[in-house]
């Protein structure tokens, strides 16, 4: 395996259990400039399972400030954050929200304050989106339901707030062609195609989803819609080892015909872009 020159991750989650340093080294070994952690919402936080919050991913923010950059969380059940915490959170030090396992769907009213703010603040938001793994007593108390994260739900907040930098996660898995019109149709939104685990199952459903119809010519992107999709696909690893997401994401670059100056964009330029670092 190849690995790039340079390399975004997107998409990072830290863990109560996990061995911080080696994760961190791990990520500085595959030539990581930035890794971008997502604090969870209380429903994945220790007892119910092992992701870090707020409180604990900003303490590892403050351990590594060259590499690891904050994405929030506000809570989206009840009770519910207000825009008052999407400030407090950008004064703690945090760059963006992750937000995640909403009571109601994310383009519900109830939510239009947080995303006015957070385009206010210049916080880019990256949703989760898509089918969620079960969670017992959580998802009972919540009434979740995974609609509520359809990829469609974040069509009517890219159009109300045309300056908030919009990211979905795992290509809104099953909804796959959904994702793919937000991202080719909208200047702010962008998906990413992580998963929580780097096996061939779910290398066999992206390239499903990113594929043209049969005897298509890989190498025309009118034909290859994957090609302009991947200019918009930031590389993201959830909670996979960069080291085991890498070659996943690198033989689905290269059965679609990805060309090089792309595969730029995946690695890191794209991020790069939304984020604003210039890497
Ligand atoms: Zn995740």
């Amino acid at each position: 395996m190849a690995i790039p020159e340079k390399l975004v991750n997107v998409h990072a989650h830290l863990h109560s259990t996990m061995d911080v340093a080696a994760r961190v080294a791990e990520w500085r070994a595959h030539n990581c400039r930035k890794v971008v952690v997502l604090a969870d919402s209380a429903y994945w936080q220790p007892p119910n399972s092992v992701y870090l919050g707020n409180a604990g991913v900003l303490r590892w923010m403050r351990e590594y400030p060259d590499l690891l950059v904050g994405m929030g969380n506000v809570e989206l059940g009840e009770p519910m954050g207000g825009p008052d915490e999407v400030e407090g959170l950008k004064d703690q030090g945090f760059t963006g929200l992750k937000l995640e396992m909403p009571t109601h769907p994310y383009d519900h009213d109830r939510y239009m304050p947080l995303y006015e703010r957070a385009e206010q603040l210049g916080m880019p938001i990256l949703f989760h989106t898509g089918w969620v793994y079960r969670l017992g007593q959580q998802d009972r108390q919540r009434r979740l339901s995974a609609d509520h994260m359809h990829p469609y739900t974040l069509d009517r907040i890219a159009r109300s707030f045309p300056d908030l930098k919009i990211i979905g996660a795992h290509l809104g898995m099953p909804h796959c062609a959904e994702a793919i019109s937000l991202l080719l149709g909208h200047p702010n939104v962008w998906f990413d195609i992580s998963w929580d685990v780097a096996d061939k199952p779910f290398f066999a459903r992206l390239l499903k989803a990113l594929s043209p119809a049969p005897g298509a010519d890989l190498d025309d992107p009118d034909e290859n819609f994957a090609l302009h999709c991947f200019e918009r696909i930031p590389f993201g690893t959830d909670d996979p080892l960069v080291g085991d997401w890498l070659p996943v994401a690198q033989r689905l670059l290269d059965r679609l015909h990805v060309p090089e100056p792309t595969r730029q964009d995946f690695y890191w330029r794209t991020a790069d872009r939304i984020f604003g670092w210039g890497l």
